[in-house]
């Protein structure tokens, strides 16, 4: 599966000094085993950037929304951290990531010459230089249309009979080669049936499971 990356803006930074300074709200790093998607399984590390206006009300990370309550960290520092851990792949997710600026975020994280992940809803604009974007995007505030060009794999939650509608809509505007994953809403089990028996009625769906979750971990 061919990557898909971010076209690239002029930079306003001059320097690798002045991107390495730059910083953003940070909810938690830590370096794990990717529990979900077309990566399932691989080491990774992740990032999760604090900020987020979507509100999905079964929201597993409401820590994350307002970006006022986490410290900011410099990409340096992240860029550090990463170089300690030595993971295959690098994962930024959110709270909603593309609520900011992610061009020098990614520059600097390029140096460590990993694959980097984006997790998003695509609510915002999109900003930075990905390697593989994961758009997870919510009724609540539905994608902006640029961002169905560069996803490399789709997952849609389902808490109720009516979110596969919303999964098929945003199916639509996508490649049909793009895999498309059905994820349970980890509050409510009896999603879990409803996804099944739907995928054997719609085989191009793949069950979506948060495995870290059922392992207990990160
Ligand atoms: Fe929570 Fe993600 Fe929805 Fe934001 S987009 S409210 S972080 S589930």
């Amino acid at each position: 599966m061919a990557l898909r990356t971010v076209p690239r803006p002029l930079l306003d930074f001059a320097d690798s000094l002045e991107i390495a300074s730059f910083t953003y709200p940070v909810v938690e790093t830590f370096h794990s085993i990717q529990g979900e998607g077309f990566w399932f399984g691989t080491a990774a590390f992740f990032i999760r950037l604090a900020g987020c206006d979507v509100g999905c009300p079964w929201c597993d990370t409401k820590i994350s929304w307002n970006p006022k309550r986490h410290p900011q960290v410099s990409v340096g520092q992240l860029r550090d951290q990463v170089q300690v851990a030595q993971p295959k792949i690098i994962v930024i997710t959110g709270g909603e990531p593309l609520m900011h600026d992610l061009y020098p975020l990614t520059t600097g994280l390029k140096e460590t010459g990993l694959p980097l992940h984006l997790e998003t809803s695509g609510a915002h604009p999109l900003s930075g230089h990905f390697d593989w974007l994961t758009l997870s995007p919510k009724p609540f505030k539905a994608p902006l249309p640029e961002i169905y060009d560069h996803v490399s794999e789709l997952k849609v939650v389902i808490d109720q009979a009516t979110d596969f509608q919303w999964a098929e809509t945003q199916a639509q505007k996508i490649a049909a080669e793009i895999p498309q994953y059905l994820q349970p809403q980890w509050e409510n089990p009896a999603s879990q049936s409803l996804i099944f028996d739907y995928i054997l009625a719609h085989p191009e769906w793949r069950l979506g499971l948060q495995t870290h979750k059922f392992l207990g971990v990160r």
